[in-house]
């Protein structure tokens, strides 16, 4: 396992604005990558992770939103309700938080690294970081959705 560089927005890194593409077999390179995202999201405290971030433009995400590690391989929501309003923050953007409304609950559709179909139901925390990480594959950042940007010194 090795911890992966996470790329930060500028405006000469493109690849945060990419679409990433569907993964079509989970080899050897898959696992390694969920491995290092793991454990780089562990190193930088973070509670999610998508692949572009480390420079990888495959729809893999890592979570932990403190239930313990979630990984999924082409995720999709499926199904959600509700609407919250919770401040994020990304490990791609340092020092900037925002308010953003996302669905209070969501229903996720991916496969596992053994390539079994698996749905995770997340709620609260889990289901804004879902979103966020799935937004990422998409080469949305939540400064895109965020209803007002919070300075986290005031
Ligand atoms: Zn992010």
């Amino acid at each position: 396992m090795a911890v992966r560089n996470i790329r930060v927005e500028r405006e000469q890194d493109e690849i945060l604005r990419k679409k990433s593409r569907e993964v079509d077999e989970i080899n050897e390179r898959i696992i390694t990558l969920l491995d290092d995202m793991a454990e780089t999201l562990y190193k930088s405290n973070g509670v999610g992770l998508a692949a572009p971030q480390v420079g990888v433009l495959k729809r893999v995400i890592v979570a932990d939103a403190g239930d313990g590690l979630i990984e999924l391989i082409n995720p999709k929501i499926t199904r959600e309700s509700g609407e919250q309003i919770y401040v994020e923050g990304c490990l791609s953007l340092p020092n900037v938080f925002g308010e953003v409304k996302r669905p209070e609950e969501v229903l996720v559709e991916g496969l596992n690294r053994d390539g079994k179909r698996v749905e995770i139901n997340g709620s609260k925390l889990l289901a804004v970081v879902l979103c966020h990480e799935i937004d990422h594959l998409d080469g949305v950042l939540f400064t895109d959705k965020a209803i007002r940007l919070v300075d986290p010194e005031k």
